[in-house]
């Protein structure tokens, strides 16, 4: 069995060791005997019609700018994906622009996918920092966080987990990203699957599950080594 990742705009969308996380997928997978193909989407591209896991990661405002008019040609395909249940992580820049808009700092609004139901404006500071975050569903989360845009969240939305230390979301409202369906959008780089692995483990489950139909269980894998990296992360001064 092979899992399709589908890679949004690997050249413009690539902060923070964003990338490390396609590694993490790949490498969990290849651990327990499941093979990977990644699919790299840059503008002008098409998207397939059999992709299990879609990851997109952050950019610069001009990067996002770049990629706006591809995102509107591919976004109801991506919907379509994220509302039949596929898995998805994107991050920063992706995440904002998985949203309805994003209005940068000098007034430039930048449209969205409206696949997740949520706005960001650019505020006066950047948001910069390692961030720890608590989720309902795979505990503690860490990761690095650098970001202009604040983002509110829709009514029945809910968000990823609770900032313990960080910005997160908006600085405000102590929230930090969304999960809907099998969706998460979140302000964590890092990048944040090699040192959460519960959350790599979550993306590449929900895509077995996708494709068999099937409820499984993963082959557990020794994170010793991915524990320490977490928990040094958790350490480190804000
Ligand atoms: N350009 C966006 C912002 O500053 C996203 C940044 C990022 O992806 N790190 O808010």
């Amino acid at each position: 069995m092979t899992i399709n990742i589908l890679h949004l705009y690997p050249k413009e969308m690539n902060l923070y060791g964003d990338h490390g996380n396609i590694l993490a997928l790949k490498r969990r997978c290849e651990w327990r005997g499941i093979k990977t193909k990644i699919i790299h989407h840059e503008p002008g591209d098409d998207i397939p019609d059999d992709i299990d896991i879609i990851f997109g990661g952050g950019g610069q405002d001009s990067g996002q700018s770049k990629i706006e008019k591809d995102l509107q040609k591919i976004a109801p395909q991506l919907k379509d994906y994220v509302e039949h249940g596929t898995p998805a992580l994107v991050i920063c820049g992706l995440y904002q622009l998985f949203g309805n808009y994003f209005e940068t700092s000098e007034g430039q609004r930048i449209e969205g996918s409206h696949i997740l139901d949520i706005k960001t404006i650019g505020g006066p500071t950047r948001l910069i920092g390692n961030i720890t975050i608590n989720t309902p569903e795979f505990g503690e989360v860490v990761g690095y966080e650098n970001h202009s845009g604040l983002t509110h969240l829709g009514e029945d939305i809910q968000s990823f987990g609770t900032v313990i230390s960080g910005s997160g979301n908006n600085g405000e409202d102590m929230t930090e990203g969304v999960k809907y369906k099998n969706c998460i959008g979140t302000y964590l780089h890092g990048p944040i699957l090699p040192k959460n692995p519960r959350v790599t483990d979550f993306l590449i489950l929900k895509a077995l599950e996708n494709k068999t139909g099937k409820t499984q269980k993963l082959q557990p894998l020794n994170d010793r080594i991915e524990q320490r990296a977490h928990k040094v992360a958790t350490t480190r001064p804000r």
